[in-house]
């Protein structure tokens, strides 16, 4: 058998293991399948080709230009998808494991690449939040901002998703407009490589965006600045380990960490055998329990259920357990593969042995089970095994200890404050989850369990059909947990992004403001063309450039009608007595919509051109009441402007109704798409 070279991507070159390099074994047969490591790797020099060739490429490019990147990262990686199923069977996974690893990373690389585009500007900076007024008259304001790290982000990842942990943290990485070097664990490196492979072949990426190390570091965390980022997942041991490095700590390098963590399902009060709540939970837990043969840093490792229903729950697990074929991974019929590696084998073994101290197995032998088409003591196979600890308050390891595989922990709670008291217990996971289709449960579970985890899963029989799953992360949620699970967050949408960027806050006058956001700031300088702004077309428009409008008396007939015409006959547009009693009109005023339909008259241009559409209006709010005779003008100037596409582009107006003497009686922002 040929034993696989796996490479490292270094400034540009693929570099192949030398001295210092790891034996890697399948985790199905044992045998060596490939060698991965470099101890002569340059690391200071990947460090500094990231940094000034891939950093400056990237912050070059607008973040809807790396968005476009990400896509056609994605795209590509997604022709390649079967090639990385084929490597990825000897880490020990399944077919529908792999959808998860390999369709799921993809999945999360085109979510950045869409948000990127609708979320984030088509600019180098982002505008974090709203405008601060710090001064009385407007002449000078304050924004936060944030700018790309001009570091490189280092990643180091866990064996058990090779893929979906590289593609996870490099898509937000990537279009904060910071370079990637990604370390994926040894023992599954061959499919990360693969992936690398794919992404550089495919010429996407500007040089220096990412780099790859297979096997060891080295020295690389002891030159990291303050510019740079690092985002581990893995062992808490190891986590603390690089965390105290005394440069890290030093300057102050930003350090996300995603631990292992003891997660827990709660089976509400209401869910008892017979309901749809119950099977739901059996159904999540078992799948909790194999998928990726639990080797899942969000597996449920704790089941908290009411102490009348356990032996329902020990009953009812046993029996989707016992049909859970393990075998050969590459076999239709298996459902669980093995683990990654004896090493992590002998590791769940020794963690289930300290849990058998503390709870009873009631289920699973791994001295007794069938392995299909693979040889059980040559692979790292171990059996489903659950365990139930009938004293939970005084049990310690069952609460602190992971056994990373098919391994959980039945634990029956006596009332509801118990069982959030048993899964605070765990000191901070990643996610747990409630089945309970009483909202006061959810509620109280929210409130009492939601400082010590950083994703809340609640499922019940209306949302289960189109429910993700408690172990799934998703891109748009945060992903990360205090306390065991690391104190970190990764995902969440653009919150993501901002990990590696720099958030300022800016202060200056709305014409500074304006230029670094490039979004118009009131108070800042206004401009005409003399043509009507609806006449011109996209690439023409500027920010900044204004509107102002004729005026138009609103009479007491126009309020009549309009209230006649639309059926809107509220007592402060009509009788004058009842607006009085009313503290927030003089008498009887003009409807807030009409004032709308009157600016949209008073700023339209009728005939056919570029603007090609009205897509909403955003923060109106009414300041000043209109009565009858009050005259009203407008101004509609350009804030922002969005390319959507290579025909037209989204145009957001700042809009201000005012009266006759020059006070805001409206104000908000118009959205239009505009043509090139
Ligand atoms: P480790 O913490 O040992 O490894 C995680 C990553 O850190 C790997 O890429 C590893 O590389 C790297 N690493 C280890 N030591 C160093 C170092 N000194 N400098 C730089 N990088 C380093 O975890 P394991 O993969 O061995 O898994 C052990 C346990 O961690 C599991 O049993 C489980 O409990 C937990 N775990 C938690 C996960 C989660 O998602 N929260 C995921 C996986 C594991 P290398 O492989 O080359 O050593």
């Amino acid at each position: 058998m040929t034993v696989q070279m796996v490479s490292s991507f270094a400034k540009g070159a693929w570099v192949a293991p030398t001295s210092g390099a790891r034996n890697i074994a399948s985790a199905i047969t044992g045998d060596v399948i490939a060698s991965a490591g470099n101890d002569t790797l340059d690391v200071q020099g990947m460090l500094a080709f990231a940094r000034e060739v891939g950093g400056a490429n990237l912050r070059r490019m607008t973040f809807h230009d790396r968005a476009r990147m990400l896509k056609a990262l994605a795209l590509h990686l997604n022709a390649h998808r079967d090639v990385l199923y084929a490597a990825s069977f000897d880490t020990g996974a399944t077919q529908a494991d792999h959808l998860i690893d390999i369709d799921g990373g993809i999945g999360t690389m085109m979510v950045f690449a869409s948000k990127g585009r609708k979320e984030m500007p088509d600019a180098q900076i982002y505008v974090d939040g709203e405008i601060e007024q710090l001064s009385r008259n407007g002449s000078f304001l304050g924004q936060h901002i944030c700018t790309p790290l001009q570091g490189v982000a280092v990643h180091i990842n866990a064996f058990n998703f090779p893929v979906w942990g590289m593609l996870e943290k490099l898509a937000p990485t990537l279009l904060a407009g910071v370079p990637a070097i990604v370390k994926p664990a040894t023992s599954s490196c061959y499919v990360t490589e693969l992936a690398v492979k794919i992404m550089v072949d495919s010429n996407i990426l500007p040089d220096g965006a990412l780099q790859l190390v297979s096997g060891g570091l080295g020295d690389m965390l002891d030159h990291l600045t303050c510019q740079d980022a690092v985002a581990f997942t893995g062992s808490a041991v190891t986590a603390l380990k690089l965390r105290s490095n005394p440069l890290i700590l030093g300057n102050s390098v930003r350090f996300t960490s995603e631990a292992d963590s003891l997660n827990a399902s709660i089976l509400g009060p209401d869910a008892l055998p017979g309901t749809p709540e119950f099977d739901l939970f059996i159904k999540e837990v078992s799948r909790e329990m194999t998928t990726k043969a639990g080797q899942k840093c969000t597996a449920i490792r704790r089941i908290i259920a009411p102490e009348a229903a356990t032996q329902a729950v020990i009953d009812a697990l046993s029996a989707r357990l016992v049909k859970v074929k393990i075998g050969d991974p590459r076999l239709d019929t298996t459902r669980m593969g093995a683990l990654v590696s004896a090493g992590q084998k002998r590791d769940v073994l020794e963690k289930a042995a300290l849990l058998g101290r503390e709870a009873e197995r009631v289920f699973g032998n791994p001295e007794d089970f069938a392995v299909d088409g693979a040889d059980a003591d040559k692979g790292a196979f171990v059996p489903p095994m659950l365990f139930h600890c009938s004293d939970p308050d005084t049990a310690v390891h069952v609460h602190d200890s992971e056994a990373f595989g098919p391994v959980s922990t039945l634990m029956g709670y006596r009332d509801l404050d118990h069982a959030i008291a048993l899964a605070n217990r765990g000191q901070g996971s990643l996610v747990a989850s409630v089945i309970t289709h009483d909202t006061d449960v959810a509620l109280n579970v929210v409130q009492g369990a939601g400082a010590f985890h950083g994703r809340l899963y609640i499922n019940n029989r209306d949302s289960m059909a189109e429910s993700t799953g408690h172990g799934s992360p998703l891109p748009h949620m945060v992903h990360g947990g205090p306390g065991r699970a690391g104190g970190g967050e990764e995902l969440g949408g653009i919150r993501a992004v901002k990990h590696f960027m720099q958030r300022t806050a800016i202060q200056g006058s709305p014409d500074v403001l304006t230029k670094i956001t490039g979004q118009w700031v009131p108070g800042a300088t206004e401009h005409s063309v003399g043509a009507h702004p609806f006449t011109r077309k996209f690439g023409d428009l500027a920010v900044g450039e204004t509107l102002n409008s004729a005026q138009r008396i609103v009479t007491l007939d126009d309020i009549e009608h309009f209230a006649n015409f639309t059926g809107d006959t509220f007592y402060a547009h009509m009788d004058d007595a009842a607006a009085k009693r009313n503290p927030f009109f003089p008498g009887r005023v003009a409807h807030g919509y009409l004032l709308l339909s009157f600016a949209a008259g008073l700023f339209v241009e009728p005939n056919e051109g570029p603007v090609l559409a009205n897509t909403g209006l955003d923060g109106l709010r009414f300041m000043k009441p209109v009565s009858a005779g009050d005259a009203i003008k407008v101004r509609l100037t350009v804030k922002k402007k969005t390319k959507r596409n290579d025909e037209y582009g989204e145009v957001r107006w700042h809009v201000t109704l005012t009266n006759q003497d020059d006070d805001q009686v409206a104000e908000y922002e118009l959205l239009t798409m505009v043509a090139f």
